[in-house]
């Protein structure tokens, strides 16, 4: 039996990772945490019936343990600590923000397996996070269809005939769009995403291409990769998730239809396939599947997070920040789309970097420029 404990339960991530928990076999859910949806944390309460449940508030944590009292209940951050300070095999990581960060750190001198949902665990701590992962020998398993897709290529993370990792992209919702047309597009433009259905910040991230930007620098850390060898290729269709080049000049891609339960399910199973979720499968036949380079000039934003992730120390966590920032600027409707990538150019242009960064020194400046920002 595997136990499993899910931080971020009720979010996109979190509710499929249930969904993929109820398919498998021997797998079982020992604790959750979760933010302020207590309707659907009670519901994920009766079917799972966990042993312990951290939530944001006292309050709320109070006012579930009368109605469950078999149940531990925790809060806050320092409840989220506690509650993956437990036995159990996995830690799926669903949660944003920098809560997770330490989460993630506390989890791998913990030595659990960490399948990582979460992307400013790496984005923003990338260098301190893998060296203490090897040094534990802890496994960080990523829940992100491109990573994911490049594990199942790679078959052992430490391949040492893979040349080249292709990360692909739909190209968002902007992809044929001139310019002059993304600068009248509003919120929901940005929101309707082609091929996924996601959170809101991570959609508007597609369409800026933010979002592979930060990916590449994921997989530069999970795979040890040189940024030279981590390629983009825009891929309309969604079907194949990735691919890895190796040196004999084959390729190995994981096609299948845009799913996070298979991420999910591959993560939770690894290194194994198990019989589990599936998903809707499709015939080949006729299937187009195109591939294009990046437009770098037509989505700049795209080519400054790779250069931020190049650059190391606390570039990509100023990045990040100021991205973060300006993308709910653009959801509240106060900025236009390209005002976005105006706010994180001018804030990069005016950052400076500190090489080999503490964990706390990447915290304080996450603090400060999204305290900054917000007062714009
Ligand atoms: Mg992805």
């Amino acid at each position: 039996m595997k136990n499993v404990i899910i931080l971020g339960s009720t979010g996109s991530i979190g509710t499929q990772t249930l969904e993929v928990i109820e398919k498998l076999e021997n797998y079982k859910v020992l604790g959750l945490s979760c933010g302020k949806n207590i309707e659907l944390i009670k519901k994920q309460i009766e079917k799972f019936s966990p042993k312990f449940i951290c939530l944001q508030n006292l309050q709320d944590a109070k006012n579930l343990s009368v109605i469950y009292p078999n149940i531990k209940f925790l809060w806050g951050e320092e409840g989220l600590l506690e509650l993956i300070d437990n036995k159990y095999d996995v830690l799926v990581v669903a949660t944003s923000g920098i809560v997770s960060v330490k989460a993630v750190i506390k989890a791998i001198e913990n030595k659990k397996t960490i399948a990582l949902a979460n992307k400013e665990t790496l984005v923003m701590a990338g260098d301190i996070v893998m060296k203490k992962a090897k040094k534990y020998k802890t496994p960080i398993l990523p829940i992100d269809s491109e990573h994911s897709a490049i594990l199942q290529c790679l078959n052992k993370v430490d391949n040492p005939y893979a040349k080249r990792l292709w990360i692909t992209a739909s190209g968002g919702p902007f992809l044929n769009n001139t310019r002059e047309e993304m600068k009248k597009f509003s919120a929901k433009d940005a929101l309707n995403h082609p091929r996924w259905s996601m959170g809101k910040k991570i959609t508007v991230d597609c369409a800026t291409l933010v979002n592979k930007g930060l990916e590449v620098i994921e997989a530069h850390h999970l795979y040890n990769f040189n940024y030279d060898n981590i390629k983009i290729a825009i891929h309309p269709e969604s079907l194949v998730h990735s691919f890895v080049e190796f040196e004999d000049g084959s390729f190995l891609a994981q096609i299948g239809t845009p799913s996070m339960h298979i991420p999910i399910q591959y993560a939770l199973t690894y290194p194994t396939r198990k019989k589990g979720i599936k998903t809707n499968s499709f015939c080949p036949w006729n299937k187009q599947m195109n591939f294009f380079e990046p437009d770098f000039k037509k989505f700049p934003l795209l080519k400054l997070t790779i250069d931020c992730g190049i650059q190391g120390g606390l570039m990509p966590a100023i990045l990040n920040a100021a991205n973060e920032i300006a993308v709910y600027k653009f959801l509240e409707g106060k900025i236009n789309f390209l005002d976005i990538e105006k706010i994180v150019f001018k804030e990069i242009e005016n950052a400076k970097n500190s090489i080999n960064p503490t964990i706390e020194e990447i915290f304080e400046k996450d603090k400060e420029i999204r305290l900054k920002l917000s007062k714009l």
